[in-house]
């Protein structure tokens, strides 16, 4: 069995994917025993979710660019229609 310290570093790995499946099994059969890390994985696991999940929805640089220009046309209106709602 591995120790918590080397369960922490191949979860921290897996998070890179730079884990290897031997690895990967004894971090799996670790958290079975240890409470602690088996926290410490599924916060890390969530953290690198929401990070893909971000990344993901994050804009291109084309769309940063379209969406600057838009505001610094519409600031420069005084009459502003208000945005589409059709957008999402
Ligand atoms: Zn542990």
């Amino acid at each position: 069995m591995i120790s918590c310290e080397e369960a922490t570093l191949i979860c921290n790995k897996t998070q890179y994917k730079e884990s290897s499946l031997l690895e990967r099994i004894q971090l799996r059969l670790h958290v079975l025993v240890c409470k602690t890390c088996g926290k410490y994985t599924k916060m890390n696991t969530q953290l690198t979710e929401l990070c893909t999940r971000a990344e993901l929805h994050s804009l291109t640089e084309a769309e940063k660019q379209a969406l600057k220009e838009r505001i610094a046309h519409s600031s420069g209106i005084k009459d502003v229609q208000a945005p589409d709602d059709s957008q999402p």
